[in-house]
């Protein structure tokens, strides 16, 4: 049975930074991940990091941009610390191989990012997720010795000991379908996002919210899930992301009558406000009836000169000629704000400790909280970089002070009964993809940019009668070698888990703050809403809500304005 200090569930950004930092305190390590690391969807990201880097800004800068951003939900300590440490890690990232763009003076050059107050955005052209974990893949090589890989082996079920710590997880290899019990002193998870539970989304199809429902499952409490953030600039149908470097290039937002809409809703930043903002201003116009009939606005990327949209927005040019027949260098594209990123998940402190002993998050499946009510742009990768290595670092110390757990192999049972069960479904049942579609599509419509009571309670209902249908969803493969129709089913559970907190989350803020707009509660209220909402399952049938207070350090909420 595979033994480690750590193990990390999960290989994009913040899973692999967790296992560099682990294995460099000298721990035994083990990363497990669905799909092959570098596959993971940390690839997708575009248009780059923040860091308060250059001389003349400030991490106080940078702090300050990201509470407002947050609409004060943020934790300031945490928010501090992610602030404060950013400049070191974005020079280690460098010294580690990262090409970040250069400009003419030969020094890290920025583009400017929504929200933000400094350009302190660094980049590598439109594919700045890509090259940085291709240099942590690199690096984790270094550590083959202590760091044991285990490449699209999928993590179903979190395993604890008598007294509810977590002693590491049950996982299939996906090659042939063999369960193992991984043992560890400490887990971390690093799953990632759950865009998938929406339809359309900027999310692959591996993001699937596997491990803020694992978690939840076993007992672990959940923060922010109401706020989910919607970006302004996806394709309509496909939901493919135009990244907001354009936007920090240059371009301008259009309605069909050609005005320059965001005059009117965010004077000073324009284009350049916080995603929600700019979100919300999109969705008012379109339902004005001032968008085009296919339910859109303009992007104009025009404006940018076309030497250097080829420069430094190449992969977008490639989205807009390939999935839009449009060619961005030429004429303004159409779009609209889709889901792109969840703001809450498995709640910890600024170690990556969740409320269960033994088991760490980090990355997107974590909520620490240093985004609150709405992520500034490029504040993610800095996030799951900053405290995947702090959670490594901290499970792997305690852990080489912890004897090894001694984990039965007959753990894996209640695993393996549940996907016989899959495999030995009657027909009868609704598709697992047709389940996954009206989830997504209900979600799309009722938890979206605007939210109300009513339309979220019948999002609740449609939910639930989803719960009851999915444990009965056919499947076609019964075999054992890349089984993805089982792998479906189990997803599609997690998806729903998700869909269920954020929407019992959405009902509870009677607010609205960030990314959540109530329609039938407009204003934000801090004398009753400035917390956090906790979820848990805690064996009842309905998620349970708790509150959290916010940290508070040196920054009151204002108003908030762009
Ligand atoms: C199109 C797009 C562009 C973006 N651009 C930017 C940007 O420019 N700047 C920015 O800051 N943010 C950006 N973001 C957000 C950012 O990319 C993500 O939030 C971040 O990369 C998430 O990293 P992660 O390590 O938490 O998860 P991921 O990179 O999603 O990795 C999750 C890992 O978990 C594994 N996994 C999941 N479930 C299981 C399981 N059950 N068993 C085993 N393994 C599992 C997966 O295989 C994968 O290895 C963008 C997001 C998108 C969608």
């Amino acid at each position: 049975m595979p033994s480690h200090d750590v193990l990390i569930i999960g290989a994009g950004l913040a899973g692999q930074r967790a296992a560099l930092a682990a294995a460099q305190t000298g721990a035994t390590v083990a990363i497990i991940s669905k799909v092959h690391p570098v596959r993971s969807h940390s690839v997708a990201a575009a248009g780059g990091i923040n860091a308060a880097l250059n001389p003349e800004d400030t991490w106080e800068s940078h702090a300050f941009d990201t509470i407002k951003g947050s609409d004060y939900l943020g934790d300031q300590d945490a928010i501090e610390i992610m602030t404060r440490e950013a400049p070191a890690e974005m020079l280690w990232l460098e010294h580690a191989g990262v090409t970040f763009y250069r400009n003419e003076t030969g020094n890290l050059g920025t583009r400017a990012f929504g929200g933000a107050s400094a350009a302190r955005t660094y980049y590598v052209a439109d594919i700045t997720g890509h090259a940085i974990l291709h240099v942590l893949y690199e690096q984790l090589m270094k550590h083959s010795d202590t760091v044991d890989r285990f490449e699209e082996w999928f993590g179903t079920d979190l395993l604890q000991d008598d007294d509810g710590r977590c002693i590491g997880a049950v996982c299939r290899n996906l090659r042939d379908g063999e369960l193992q019990v991984f043992n560890a002193k400490n887990t971390i998870l690093a799953n990632g996002g759950a865009g998938q539970a929406y339809k359309p989304t900027t999310n692959g199809l591996i993001v699937t919210g596997d491990g803020i429902s694992q978690a939840y499952r076993i007992g672990a409490r959940l923060m922010d899930m109401e706020m989910v953030q919607y970006h302004p600039t996806t394709l309509a149908g496909n939901g493919l992301l135009i990244t907001e470097g354009a936007r920090g290039e240059g371009a301008w937002l259009l309605n069909a009558k050609g005005e320059r809409f965001m005059e009117k809703y965010a004077p000073n930043k324009l284009e350049l406000a916080s995603r929600d903002v700019v979100s919300r201003a999109e969705q008012t116009e379109i339902n004005e009836g001032n968008g085009f009939p296919d339910g859109t606005v303009a992007l104009d990327i025009t404006r940018v000169p076309r030497r250097r949209v080829l420069e430094a927005l190449r992969e977008i040019v490639n989205i807009g000629r390939d999935f839009a027949g449009v060619d961005i260098t030429r004429e303004p594209i159409h779009i609209h704000p889709g889901q792109h990123y969840i703001m809450g998940g498995v709640k910890t402190d600024v170690d990556g400790q969740t409320t269960i002993p033994g088991l760490y998050a980090a990355g997107e499946v974590a909520c620490v909280s240093v985004h609150g009510g709405n992520r500034l742009g490029a504040n993610s990768l800095l996030d799951t970089l900053i405290f995947g290595r702090r959670s490594g670092e901290h499970a792997a110390a305690q852990g080489l002070q912890m004897p090894m757990p001694t984990t039965p192999v007959t753990r894996v049972n209640d695993t393996d009964r549940a996907i016989r069960a899959i495999i030995n479904r009657s027909e009868g049942g609704r598709r697992v993809s047709a389940i996954k579609d009206e989830l997504g599509e209900t979600m799309n419509q009722y938890a979206a940019v605007f939210r109300d009571a009513a339309g979220l309670q019948t999002a609740h209902e449609i939910i639930r009668r989803l719960k009851e249908e999915a444990p009965k969803a056919v499947i076609d493969d019964r075999g054992t070698v890349f089984n993805q129709d089982v792998i479906g089913a189990i997803e599609l559970g997690y998806m729903l888990d998700v869909a269920e907190t954020i929407l019992v989350a959405a009902m509870e803020r009677k607010e609205s703050r960030g990314a959540q707009y109530r329609t039938d509660f407009p204003a934000r209220n801090d004398d009753e809403w400035l917390k956090h909402i906790d979820i848990s399952a805690n064996g009842a049938d309905e998620p349970k809500v708790d509150y959290s207070p916010v940290t508070i350090t040196r920054w009151e909420p204002q108003e908030r304005t762009y």
